[in-house]
């Protein structure tokens, strides 16, 4: 790795949440580094590389792709004592499944200046495409970002059958593959076979996005028939589909007989 003193180092690294695919979907701080970055990381497994074309041409582009955490490193390292902006595109939001803490680690040590700049996750743009809601009052009021256990174990209490017997809302990352499981982990937590269950491939990628809805029985079946069996989220909750039920609990906020901060309540 790369050995620095603090002096040597010019610039500082930002990791930036990227969006979840749409390019428009980046912050506008997001955008305002990248617009003047000398040098743009991204991983081009996930993040559409049309994000990295608000850069200006003169900008030092590198896809991650096919790199190693110590070649990510010493590459920041290496930029950032040649650039005011280096910019570390990741997907969604960094701060979910996103390996930032052994990015920065060396870069505390060589002593480089960092700083996160969040972004819309993959979980959020999922539900935005299905016009679905995480939190219905009454119904669920909880989320539960997680995933299978793949080459990446679970701690222990963490497993799927454990959490999903909150029977709140789950959205599971990194699991597209491991449906069958899935549905197992869902029934033995006391789920309905016929309950709903969502699954956004490629949520707010232009002319990319696939919407799979079933229940807990026909997902896997459904995104086998689809072949989807990469960058997807699914999404388990008993509040799928509210939009078209009859009746639902209305939230307080904009009750008329509730009363609150801004506004007293009707007669
Ligand atoms: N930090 C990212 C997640 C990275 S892990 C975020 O906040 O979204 C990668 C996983 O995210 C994929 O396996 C998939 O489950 C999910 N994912 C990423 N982009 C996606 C997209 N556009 N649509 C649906 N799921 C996506």
């Amino acid at each position: 790795m790369t050995e620095l003193k603090q002096q040597d180092s010019v610039g500082k690294v930002w990791f930036v949440g990227a969006g979840p695919g749409d390019p428009e979907l980046i912050t506008v701080k997001g955008l305002r580094l990248l617009e003047q970055a000398g040098a743009v990381l991204y991983a081009g497994s996930l993040v559409s590389q049309a994000t990295t074309l608000y850069a200006p041409k003169s900008t030092v582009v590198c896809d991650s792709k096919g790199m190693t955490l110590e070649e990510i490193t010493d590459w920041l390292i290496t930029q950032a004592q040649q650039h005011k902006t280096v910019v570390r595109l990741q997907t969604g939001d960094p701060g979910l499944y996103g390996a930032l803490v052994e990015m920065v680690q060396p870069l505390d040590q060589a002593k480089i200046d960092w700083a996160v700049v969040p972004g819309v996750s993959s979980a959020m743009a999922s539900a935005a495409a299905a016009g679905e809601t995480f939190t219905l009052p009454e119904l669920t009021q909880t989320v539960i970002f997680t995933r299978m256990a793949g080459r990446t174990p679970m701690p222990e209490g963490e497993d799927l059958e454990s959490l999903a017997a909150h029977k709140t809302t789950i959205c599971l990352f990194l699991s597209i593959t491991l449906l069958a499981d899935v549905q197992k982990a869902l029934v033995n937590a006391g789920w309905d076979g016929d309950a709903p269950i969502l699954v956004v491939q490629k949520a707010s990628w232009p002319d990319e996005e696939k919407i799979v809805r079933g229940t807990i029985k026909t997902i896997h079946d459904q995104c086998r028939a689809e072949k989807i069996n990469s960058q997807a989220m699914i999404i388990a909750s008993p509040a799928l589909g509210a939009r078209y039920w009859p009746e639902i609990r209305h939230s307080k906020l904009y009750d008329a007989s509730f009363t609150h901060r801004f506004r007293k309540a009707n007669k």
